[in-house]
Formats: C-alpha cells, structure tokens, sequence
C-alpha cells in the first residue's frame, strides 16, 4: 500500500506535519512537580455537579504552581445549547473556580495552547490523523450505519466480542483502488484506528487516585475522525491533553472502560501519557439501592439546583470534599473556621468508587457551616441570592440594612448557635416573621393557651412588659404570670399532675411566640422583641388578642 498516497488522498489540504504543531506548543516552562489540568466540557446546557467536582483540579493546578484552564469539547454540533459556554463560565466563577487560560465568554478565549475550542482545531486533528495514515496505522472505512448494525447483530449472536476487529473489520486491508473507487463515488467514510492490540494482553496504567490499573488492551479499529471530518472524543482528547501539555486528566469514572483505547492512542503516536485520575461516580440512594445520579430523574445533579437554593458555595464545596476526599471531615473538624481552600488536597485520597450523595447531609453540613457565619457575612450571602432569585427580598433587605442583619444576629455566637437554616432560600423562608411587610400567623395557637386564657396572658404579659428589664427580671415577670394564671412553672410538675394546672410555662411562652412570630418553633422571644422594637412587639401582641 501506498501510504503516501493514501494520506493525500484522504487529507489533501493538510500540508503541515506533527512537527510543526509541537513547536507551536512547546512544553510548558514550569515548575518541578507542576500540576497541568483542565475541565473539558461539552457545551449542553447542563453543567453538572460532576463538573465542578473534577474542578478540583484547580487546586492541584495552585498547589504546585501549575496551570489549570478551561476547554470545551463541541465536537458534537447536535447538543450544543447557545450560551453554554457562558453557562460553565458563569457557573464555575460562582463557585470561585479560577481559569489561567481557556475559553471566555462570547467565543474570545487567552492563553497560548489554544485554540480552545475543538470545533476550531480541525487542522491539528487532521494532521494527527494524516500522520497515522502515513504509517499504516489509520484507514478509511466506507461502512454504512446498516452494515455496522448488522456487524453487531452477528456478534451477538456468535457471543463474540463487540466492535470493528478481525473479520469484522472489513475495510482494514482493502486496495488502494478500492479507496479510490469508493471516494470518487462520493461515499462517505471515517478515519478508523488500525488497532494491532491483543484481547488477551493486559496493559498496565497508574491512575492518580486508583494507583496501579490493569487493563485489557485495545484490539477494536475504533473511529479517530468522524464522517464529517470532526474527531472523537477519543482522538480529540489524546491530541489536546498532549498539545494543550495537560499532565493530569481528571474525569470522570465512565471513562475507565474506553482508557485502553486513549493509552494505546498515546503510546502509539510516542507521546508521554498524561496522569490519569478517574473520579468516583456520584450516586444516590434509591429505595434501598445505589444508583447513578440521573439527569433525567435528579434535579439535584444540576450545579443550578444549588444556586437556586441559595446552598452556600463554601457548603457545597465542603459537602464535595466530605463526600469524595477521605481525609477532608478530620481536617475539617480540626479547622472548623477555616476556609476548604486551605485543605491540601491529594489524589491519593479521593474515593475511588460510587460517592454517595445525599442532600439531607448537605443540609447539615449547610446549616452548621451558616451557624458559624458572622451575622454580616450571612446578611451578604443572602443578599446575594436575593438579588437574583427574591428580589423583593433584596430590595427590603437593602432598605432596612440594620433591622436584617439584627435579625440574622439572633441566635448567632457562643457556644451553640442556632441552625435554623442551610440554605439561604431556607434563610428567606425563615427570616420572614421578623419584617412587618411579611409577617403571617402560621401555627395556631397552642390549646392549653387559647381563648379566655389567650387574653389573660397577653394582657398580663403587656402590663408588665418593660423593655429595659435585663434578661433575668424579664423571666421573672413570665414566671410570675405564669404561676398566678394558674400554670405549673416547672413543666415536669405538670406532668406529674395535669389537673392541677391550666398547663404550663411552656404553652404560655409558646403563645407568645406565636403572637410575635406567628410560628410555635422560634428563636428567644426576648431577643426577638429586641430586634422588632417595643411598638411592633405589643402591636402584634395585641393584633394575637384581638385575633
Ligand atoms: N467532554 C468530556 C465530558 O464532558 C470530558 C472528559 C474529560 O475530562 O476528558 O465528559
């Protein structure tokens, strides 16, 4: 065969050799030790909480002082979504997730590896490919789409190993006049991969999170270049992450099953392999089974959703570690006040298999990490949120600055701070009762505290209501309406004896907390009054008796 003339037939306007695209892409000049990573999605729409979590890259990439950038993997025209990129970019910002170089909004992008657009690499894919087919290691196939099914159909019923290999792959050896005849008929073919691997050699890769990994080596002629010329993501990913001099390649687990065929890619065009660190899918509870995340069926899996949910970003962040890092809880517990970004992180200590993710734990992680915020970093966060998703919200919070970040403040500081909320939609939700504009009565009144005995206490309790009483003199005076209103102080003498009593000192203090709140379940009513002032205090008192 005419290799040669093969190449020319197939590529005649690539005229460049590999040689030149490794001067236009010289190694990196770094540092020793130096981290070289990237994201690499497709442009669907969906960023995936998978994607921020293999942007953890980026703090092996600062660890080292290395390089971590952004690159979008748009072979495949059909599921580009208009504004995705924009989407990753934006999403990834929100979560603090810093590029050095890579692809930037409305199509510009910086950095001297690019460009970073596969669409837009055409012609480095094309010479790749073009060099294969040089030395005998690439051919055209002209099989249809029926051919192909076919192919599959007899495999399985021979049992035979799937794929285009042996006597299956009938273009592997055919004439350079075959070729020829089929190209000047107009037909359409891909570039296959001339595969002289073994199905029983085992080939042997080092996985920076799984360590050493045996697998089987690649004997399918699988497809470098698609009909229209465009690269698989195989082919794509092997020429980028070598030009691109990417050392470690942080994806996700599906990608162990065609890792033989990227090896053998590599080894055969005499490029050093890159790290590679397969990550643990993320997987969830179903019932009493283990399941993958599901696009279709878990909103959860969309990086949006937490966004949305106003979940902080550090919580998130903390949340990923815990779940995907062995070592991140101790650490964490040890540092409770500093940020996840300090944590050294290695590959050696990320799960290796089916992270289980469970939104109620993020909740708690949530709710812990909040409690331990100042009340003027909680107040920014949920401004934040507000801004684009309660704007109404935002614009109260901004109106009446002290009264918010008073109201946040409640409950806040010492020993055991409050954990009302993990989220800052939660937050909203939460915070509501103590703003005029959106109080409303939500529980009822509690039983042993209604009617006659409703107007007794709150009548009491607003005769005596001093707002310069310190805590003490404030719990005496309860107390002493309590007792004389025919309630048991203690709660447990109460209970020894029901008909004793009217009920006790815990349904008066729960009226009043309906009353000033609207909800049975509320902070200290004393600090709540404080931050309401002494006019709104005994206006919804009273607004409770004349209920
Ligand atoms: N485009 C691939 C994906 O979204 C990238 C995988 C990789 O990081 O190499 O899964």
């Amino acid at each position: 065969m005419d290799y040669q003339a093969l190449a020319d037939l197939l590529f005649p306007d690539i005229t460049g050799t590999i040689a030149d695209f490794e001067a236009k892409y010289p190694p990196r000049s770094l540092p020793e030790g130096a981290v070289v990573t990237r994201i690499a999605p497709s442009p669907t729409g969906f960023v995936h909480l998978g994607n921020l979590y293999n942007a953890i890259g980026e703090r092996l990439a600062r660890q080292t002082g290395g390089v971590f950038y952004l690159r979008i993997e748009d072979t495949d025209q059909k599921r580009e979504v208009e504004g995705a990129v924009e989407a990753v970019i934006d999403a990834m910002e929100y979560y603090g997730v810093k590029f050095d170089e890579g692809a930037l909004a409305n199509g510009a992008e910086t950095g001297a590896y690019g460009p970073y657009r596969q669409r837009q690499r055409r012609e480095l894919y094309q010479t790749a490919a073009k060099s294969l087919v040089l030395r005998g290691l690439a051919y055209p196939c002209f099989c249809t789409e029926e051919e192909l099914q076919q192919m599959h159909a007899q495999q399985e019923a021979a049992k035979d190993n799937y794929g285009y290999f042996g006597k299956y792959a009938v273009w592997r050896d055919r004439s350079l006049e075959d070729i020829r005849a089929q190209i000047a008929a107009g037909r359409e073919w891909v570039l296959r991969f001339r595969s002289e691997g073994d199905p029983s050699h085992t080939v042997e890769v080092l996985d920076g999170i799984r360590g050493k990994l045996h697998v089987q080596e690649n004997f399918t002629d699988f497809v470098l270049l698609k009909s229209d010329g465009i690269p698989t993501y195989h082919f794509a990913h092997v020429c980028d992450d070598h030009f691109m001099r990417t050392t470690h390649v942080i994806r996700d687990e599906s990608w162990l099953a065609t890792l033989p065929i990227h090896v053998q890619l590599f080894d055969t065009m005499g490029w050093q392999r890159p790290v590679y660190c397969h990550t643990a899918t993320l997987m969830k509870m179903d019932g009493s089974s283990k399941r993958k995340l599901s696009k279709r069926k878990d909103p959860e899996l969309a990086l949006s959703y937490y966004r949305e949910a106003g979940v902080p970003q550090e919580a998130t962040w903390l949340y990923l570690l815990t779940v995907l890092n062995s070592n991140f809880e101790e650490w964490y517990l040890e540092h409770p006040t500093a940020s996840s970004r300090e944590f050294t992180f290695s590959l050696e200590k990320m799960s290796t298999s089916g992270a289980l993710f469970d939104l109620e734990k993020l909740d708690h992680i949530s709710r812990d990490y909040l409690s331990r915020q100042s009340a003027e970093a909680v107040y920014d966060g949920l401004l934040a949120w507000a801004k684009d998703y309660d704007p109404a919200l935002a614009e109260r919070m901004m109106r009446k600055a002290d009264f918010y970040r008073a109201a946040i403040g409640v409950g806040r500081g010492g020993d055991k701070p409050r954990k009302d909320y993990g989220s800052w939609r939660d937050a909203a939700a939460f915070l509501s009762f103590y703003d005029p504009e959106t109080f409303a009565v939500t529980d009822p009144i509690p039983e042993r505290a209604d009617g006659e005995m409703k107007q007794a206490i709150l009548s009491g309790y607003l005769e005596t209501l001093n707002f310069s009483d310190t805590a003490e003199e404030w719990f005496d005076k309860v107390k002493a309406l309590t007792d004389a209103l025919g309630y048991a102080v203690q709660p447990k003498k109460y209970k020894k004896n029901p008909e004793a009593y009217k009920g006790s000192i815990v349904d008066v203090t729960n009226l009043l907390r309906v009353a000033l709140t609207g909800r049975q379940n509320a902070p200290d009513i004393r600090e709540i009054s404080a931050v309401l002032g002494e006019e709104e205090t005994r206006r919804r008192i009273t607004a409770c008796m004349e209920a």
